[in-house]
């Protein structure tokens, strides 16, 4: 079911359990901006979920109300994990859905890196 991408934030959300540590995780990488971990269905050879570590609904929410500094800290993080993923060489997909159209379906902003094969472009 997606949701619709504004809010009000849902602390009952999986990712916010997650963060919490009430629900484990395969955990890729973690600072004081961010957690990163593998996605249950991998849709690619390499799909992890990189999440702040604060509550935001989606990229609608983070990019209008997240300091500077997060932003940049969530944006140099995930850099950092493609790299160290070795995704570099072959290329990589960064995503992240936003409301309803889109079909965001957790309600915690979070981005979807992709890789390790060709990956499919998008049909319009
Ligand atoms: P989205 O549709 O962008 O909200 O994507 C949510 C993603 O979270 C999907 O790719 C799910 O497979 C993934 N997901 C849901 N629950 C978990 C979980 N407990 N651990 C890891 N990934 C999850």
């Amino acid at each position: 079911m997606a949701v619709n991408g504004k809010g009000p934030y849902d602390p009952q959300n999986i990712f916010a359990r997650i963060l919490r540590g009430e629900i484990p995780c395969k955990k890729v990488f973690e600072n004081e901006w961010v957690l990163a971990f593998h996605d249950i269905a991998p849709k690619a050879p390499v799909h992890i979920l990189i999440i702040p570590k604060n509550a935001y609904v989606s990229f609608m929410d983070f990019s209008a109300t997240a300091p500077a500094e997060e932003i940049a800290g969530v944006t140099r993080a995930t850099g950092e994990i493609a790299r160290a993923q070795g995704l570099e060489e072959g290329g990589y997909r960064l995503i992240t859905n936003a409301g309803t159209n889109s079909g965001q379906e957790v309600p915690h902003f979070h981005l979807h890196l992709l890789g390790g094969k060709a990956l499919p472009i998008f049909a319009h």
